[in-house]
């Protein structure tokens, strides 16, 4: 029998209702003749009261406690749609992650995922079993202890099902109806994408579009594995949402696929830093061990023997930022002349795996912000990407200038 994975989000298991609607979809998978693995999130919200409930208790929680609660409303949600799906007179039951088993290491809160062995459901289904609902988001370390696998976590579970037992395709069902161009909230000319490129949606994910863990997509591209991102609100249909796939799937494409932002960023500046060997790495060294997340780098030409040199970081890591150069400027492993914070930046990129074959997607951009007056702090580019840094009060204004520059509202 082929094999499909059908993984619901929060909001699609969100009461008993909504439980019995994703179980319908289950069915007609089941009635395709489809051997189907299911992965549920915990109730939408369940997680987070869990999360609040450790950190009431125990602000400086064991690890391994914190996953051993949080990992619980998974449980719930499994059990229910077994329950559920035994209802309607299909053979289904539930799996608790130890029990399949999904190891992982011993990173607790943020574990990777080691092996699934297939054996346990695969004997089920051989037996007859129609549906195997698996809790999504947790696993087992080498030591025996439940993990999790970071927050969003389950769609990671999904996909790894999917490699692990070749599936078909692996759908995620969630509260959107699929990709879009940009976020329908800024934009309202958004389109929603038929097929999306592993390495496009990676860079959107990263990016800030919230709707896939950016591990699940990694691990999709590695795997092959053909992911449907779809709505479990609208009426079911072989061509609803939007397929992530190996660019060799997509016949023909714009040279930019998608506008992305993140609106919450720093810009750091350190003046009149010693130009000499090894002064990135003392200046970096530190940041990374503080735990800045540092995104954009930018080192001017240098002038005197002395050079400036730029980061940016989420805005709410700025403070560590500060600290941890001003502490090594202290300890002598870096001398500067002033630091420069600006705390009111926002990320806007295009992203598109066309940009390798059109010449030109950087100066058309450039000159769509140019166009409304839009100022760039900071610029970088990789092979399918650009990002610039620019004031965060016309961030909107630039994604819509640029959606519209690329005519992103139009298939290609
Ligand atoms: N329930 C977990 C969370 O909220 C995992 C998931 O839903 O993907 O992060
Ligand atoms: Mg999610």
């Amino acid at each position: 029998m082929p094999t499909l994975v059908m993984k619901f989000g929060g909001t699609s298991v969100a009461n008993i209702d909504r439980i019995a609607r994703a179980a319908k979809r289950v069915g007609l998978e089941v009635a395709k003749g489809y051997d189907v693995i299911v992965i549920v999130s915990a109730m939408s919200g369940k997680t987070n009261e869990l999360v609040g409930w450790v950190d009431e208790t125990s602000p400086l929680y064991d690890a391994r406690e914190y996953d051993a609660v949080v990992s619980s409303g998974e449980n719930v949600t499994a059990g229910l749609m077994a329950l559920r799906l035994q209802e309607m007179d299909i053979p289904a039951r539930s799996w608790q992650g130890w029990q399949v088993p999904l190891k992982t290491n011993s990173a607790h809160g943020a574990a990777r995922i080691e092996e699934i062995p297939t054996e346990n459901i695969n004997r089920k289904f051989a037996e007859g079993m129609k549906v195997a609902v698996v809790a999504g988001f947790q696993g087992i370390s080498p030591e025996g202890r439940i993990t999790t696998l970071g927050r969003g976590g389950s769609d990671t579970t999904a996909v790894a099902f999917a490699a692990a037992f070749g599936a078909e395709r692996c759908d995620i069902y969630t509260d959107v109806d699929g990709v879009y161009t940009t976020d329908p909230r800024i934009c309202d000319k958004a389109r929603k994408l038929d097929k999306i490129a592993f390495e496009e949606m990676l860079e959107l994910a990263s990016l800030g579009a919230k709707v896939l863990q950016t591990r699940s997509v990694e691990l999709a591209m590695r795997y092959k594995v053909r992911l449907r991102v779809l709505s479990s609100f609208e009426e079911p249909s072989d061509t609803a949402g939007t397929l992530v796939c190996d660019e060799e799937d997509i016949m023909e494409s714009n040279a930019v696929a998608g506008v992305a932002y993140s609106r919450e960023e720093a810009k750091v500046t350190l003046l009149a830093v010693a130009d000499r060997p090894g002064i990135a790495a003392a200046i970096f060294g530190p940041l990374a061990e503080a735990g800045v997340n540092v995104d954009m780098i930018v080192q001017n030409i240098a002038e005197d023997g002395r050079t400036d040199m730029t980061f940016s970081c989420p805005v709410n890591e700025w403070i560590r930022a500060e600290k941890a150069v001003k502490e090594a400027a202290a300890s002598g492993a870096i001398s500067f002349q002033d630091l420069v914070v600006d705390h009111d930046v926002a990320k806007v990129s295009v992203v598109g795996i066309g940009m390798r074959s059109h010449a030109g997607v950087a100066a058309q951009m450039f000159r769509a912000l140019a166009t409304e007056g839009i100022n760039i702090k900071v610029i970088t580019t990789s092979e399918i990407k650009i990002s610039v840094l620019i004031d965060r009060k016309y961030m909107e204004l630039a994604v819509q200038a640029l959606h519209d520059a690329f005519d992103l509202d139009k298939a290609a």
